[in-house]
């Protein structure tokens, strides 16, 4: 490969957030992306989190060391009476893509399906949250990382949807396009992506019609797995050995969206209601199936 230093500048950013899962060797901030900060506190969101202990089950999945400090993956779990289906909800994969780690305590605050077990887990990845990267305390991207599992922020994720074996699996995510759209895996139908789409329209967000490749979306906010894609994300993870969550749970049958908005919007309400819409829209969805 190149040095990525003589590539024009788009193909530099690709390959760095395709063709690396080690970007860094810290939690690198971004300052080329314009990514609109949301005011993101580690501290008052761990504690708002675990304001929920007495409604929903409450664990530390994991804690994660960066330098002198210690961060929890918190994970919270409704207790239906009878289980109808398992849905998985992560929270700040990429740490700093922040809409969809502070969209948890509202989605938690706002559940109400009392079939349905809702399992929800954020920070992901705890330092890049509290250190606002996209990256792991070693530079890693999680993201990237559900081949070889190196990073013990995707080791805790395998941990947990083994042991929970979900029916699906919702990962929430920012990205530099404009508007709100959602990646598909295969086993997440057109039909109910398209009922999603309008949930989260209804919720006044703005539907993205490209997603951040420049592929033209049809429809609008919702980017199905094409056979072209298939084929990258299995040429991604044969030679590279790079796969993210989406792929890692299509490998097993689950369907899982990753819901991307955007983080150059300044609406900082609209951009977290996304999250919220798209997880209580699904939950209704799984009820009713
Ligand atoms: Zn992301």
């Amino acid at each position: 490969m190149p040095s990525l230093r003589t590539l024009p500048h788009e193909l530099r950013v690709f390959a760095k957030y395709h063709l690396k899962r080690r970007v860094y060797d810290y939690p690198a901030r971004e300052t080329e992306l314009d990514i609109v900060g949301l005011g993101f506190d580690m501290d008052a969101f761990v504690a708002s989190l675990r304001g929920f202990a007495g409604r929903y089950e409450s664990e530390t999945l994991d804690e994660v060391r960066y330098h002198d400090r210690t961060h929890p993956i918190l994970c919270l779990s409704s207790k239906p009476a009878a289980t109808k289906r398992t849905l998985v909800v992560m929270g700040g994969v990429h740490g700093n893509e922040h809409a969809g780690i502070l969209a948890v305590p509202e989605i938690l605050e706002r559940w109400q399906q009392p079939q349905i077990r809702l399992v929800a887990v954020a920070p992901v990845n705890p330092v890049g949250a509290a250190e606002l990267s996209r990256y792991n305390a070693q530079g890693f991207d999680v993201n990237r990382d559900f081949v070889r599992f190196e990073t013990q922020e995707a080791r805790a994720v395998r941990r947990l949807l083994e042991r929970e074996r979900p029916d699906f699996v919702v990962s929430l995510h920012e990205g530099p396009q404009q508007g709100t759209f959602m990646f598909l895996n295969r086993f997440v139908t057109t039909a109910l992506a398209q009922r999603l789409a309008g949930a989260l329209e209804s919720g006044g967000a703005c539907l993205a019609t490209k997603d951040y490749f420049g592929r033209t979306l049809t429809p609008a906010g919702v980017a199905a797995k094409s056979r072209a894609v298939r084929l990258v994300e299995y040429l991604w993870a044969t030679t590279l050995k790079m796969k993210a969550s989406g792929a890692w749970c299509e490998d097993r049958g689950i369907p899982e969206i990753t819901l991307e908005s955007s983080w150059h919007a300044t609406d900082r309400e609209a951009r977290i209601r996304a999250h919220v819409d798209l997880v209580l829209a699904l939950g209704v969805e799984l009820a009713r199936s």
